[in-house]
């Protein structure tokens, strides 16, 4: 489905204390009747049909597929970029290929609430994370923008459990 790909790997230059790369994987080819093979085998969060894509949170990330673009946030460099994108590259072939074999789906999976992870924050406001709030880094954490590990104030425990939470599928890139 896929055969050449090409990476533009932006920084944020809004905010000098982020450190994350953005990066959009660009296909000359339209992939959109495997974006319902993609879904059933990763488990999307939220799927829309209209344009369609496919959102994915992988490992803090969070990775939207469209019909001719790839684009994944917090991103730590140029490398890990490059092994994302041709994760979800050989992703999108191999549901491709096996698509006889896969219940296509168009439906999106649960979202953890953000009361259930504010509970688990230590609500102090600090600011350390460069969010103003908890509340403001709970809807990065389940949107996928931000990791539990990006909060300098969360103990090891805590990370786990949010961790967790967060991530009802394991991907293995
Ligand atoms: S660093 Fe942690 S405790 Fe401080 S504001 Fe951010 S989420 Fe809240």
């Amino acid at each position: 489905m896929i055969t050449n790909y090409e990476l533009n790997i932006v920084r944020p230059e809004c905010n000098h204390n982020f450190t994350s790369v953005f990066c959009y994987v660009y296909f000359n080819n339209n992939i959109k009747d495997a974006l319902p093979y993609l879904n059933a085998n990763l488990g999307g969060f939220k799927y829309i049909l209209d344009p369609p894509s496919v959102t994915f949170k992988v490992h803090g990330k969070l990775i939207t597929v469209h019909q001719s673009q790839i684009s994944i946030n917090a991103l730590k460099d140029k490398e890990e970029a490059e092994k994302v994108a041709s994760w979800m590259v050989r992703e999108i072939n191999e549901a491709w290929e096996n698509r006889k074999e896969i219940v296509p789906s168009t439906k999106s999976s649960e979202t953890v609430s953000i009361p259930q992870i504010l509970a688990l924050l230590p609500k102090t406001n600090c600011k350390k994370c460069s969010d103003q709030t908890c509340m403001v880094f709970a809807v990065k954490l389940r949107d996928g923008i931000k990791g539990p590990e990006n909060c300098p104030e969360l103990p090891a425990e805590k990370q786990d459990r949010l961790k967790k939470l967060l991530s009802t599928v394991q991907y293995d890139i």
